[in-house]
């Protein structure tokens, strides 16, 4: 920077772009296009060929014996929760840095969702954490792999897995992430997924679970059609019109027409997951220059999926937070703020008596992260104005920012 600090966009300078980039994105193809159409064009609109085709690709890519694809990311958690029979009244380990889906899922079957902290560096559940909040009613974890980062969960496992605790990965955010080679969907008991337009494969809404266990697969399958256990197709093939409810379940099924598009779109996750990291590279060598902001930590063997690329203020940046974030928004870099603790809000407040100090990781992370624009179609230019409006704006609520810096 030359010397002075140039005007910002909110104090009636030049903004850094004339468009808002939003902090993410769907990528839709001709292809893409060409496959719903055809989907349109056939004899099946919902429940048909394409849900098990869609489901296979899914196996393939996550590495999983088992996959269910499902009408939402909340569906899928509130399937998983179910098919580790969380009843009323069971305790399930939830982070409190996530969306709160994450918690809500266990509220729905009845458990009471206890909030764990985080880990500074990663804002991944603390492992540590699940140790202290273990009593003789916790029946699951809902772990978050938060931004992208699968969690470890090989020091989770050795947790719960002799304590008969189901291990459920809140994976939304991480398909396409491997930890040591192993695919996200495949690292947990139960995995799930979420295909809203702002994650890595778009179905409009859309959801999945993901398992090695035939009995989780088959509750969930059960649970996304009434507690029927069988579907229309298998049973127009079967000829039969018999069918028999046999446990309360719900229409969380996925259309043929989104699940044509969804096989379309995984088929480009591997590229639009290999863009994102290029996106994070730059944005980490960049970052690295600037001394009040940080980047999460991961670990040596994981391979990222970033669907979020947070930064945290330093604390000569905390207090200003809800400035930075305007500035940032005025020079046209739709920046976020990936999660209000669960925990802090009312609905929970009201039922489970959370408040402030219960998880002062995620807390005190809350105070300062901001989302920065990620994903895969994001050109070069995008990632630069990125960088340069942060250091604009940065560089003018730094205290000590002066001529010369
Ligand atoms: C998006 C998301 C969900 C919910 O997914 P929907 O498809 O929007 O229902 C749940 N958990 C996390 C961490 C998410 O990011």
């Amino acid at each position: 920077m030359t010397a002075g600090k140039s005007r910002l966009a909110i104090d009636g300078g030049r903004p850094v772009r004339e468009s808002l980039l939003p902090y993410g994105r769907q990528a839709v193809t001709e292809e893409d296009i060409a496959a719903v159409v055809e989907t349109l064009r056939s004899d099946w609109l919902t429940t048909g060929p394409k849900v098990a085709e869609f489901e296979a690709a899914l196996v393939a890519c996550t590495g999983a014996a088992e996959a269910v694809a499902v009408s939402s990311g909340t569906a899928a958690l509130h399937a998983a929760v179910y098919a580790a029979e969380i009843g009323a009244g069971d305790e399930v380990i939830v982070p409190a840095m996530s969306f709160a889906a994450s918690a809500n899922c266990v509220v729905y079957q009845g458990g009471i969702p206890v909030f764990a902290d985080v880990d500074a560096e990663s804002l991944l559940i603390d492992p540590s954490e699940i140790e202290r909040l273990l009593t003789d009613r916790t029946r699951a974890v809902v772990a978050v792999d938060y931004a992208g980062q699968p969690c470890d969960y090989e020091a989770i496992a050795e947790i719960c897995g002799g304590a008969g605790i189901t291990v459920i990965a809140d994976a939304c955010h991480s398909i396409g992430a491997t930890d040591k080679g192993r695919p996200s969907g495949s690292l947990a008991d139960l995995s799930t997924f979420s295909f809203h337009p702002v994650k890595h494969v778009a179905t409009g809404e859309g959801g999945a679970v993901t398992s090695d266990s035939d009995a989780f697969a088959a509750r969930a399958r059960s649970f996304r059609n009434h507690g029927i256990s069988t579907d229309h197709h298998a049973r127009a093939r079967a000829g039969s019109w018999f069918y028999e409810m046999s446990d309360l379940g719900f229409n969380y099924r996925l259309t043929d027409i989104q699940c044509a598009l969804g096989i379309s779109q995984l088929a480009r996750l591997g590229e639009s997951v290999r863009r994102r990291r290029e996106v994070a590279a730059r944005y980490r060598e960049a970052i690295d220059g600037i001394e009040a902001i940080d980047y999460l930590h991961t670990r040596p063997q994981v391979e990222h999926a970033y669907h979020l690329f947070p930064v945290l203020l330093g604390d000569e940046l905390v207090e200003r937070r809800p400035e930075i974030f305007a500035a940032l928004r005025a020079e046209g870099i739709g920046v976020n703020v990936h999660y209000i603790p669960i925990h802090l809000h009312p609905y929970y407040r009201d039922m489970f008596g959370t408040r402030e100090g219960l998880c002062p990781v995620a807390e005190r992370s809350y105070q300062r992260l901001i989302s920065l624009p990620m994903f895969a179609a994001m050109s070069d230019e995008d990632v630069e104005d990125v960088l340069a409006a942060l250091r604009k704006v940065i560089d003018h609520y730094l205290p000590e920012a002066s001529p010369g810096r």
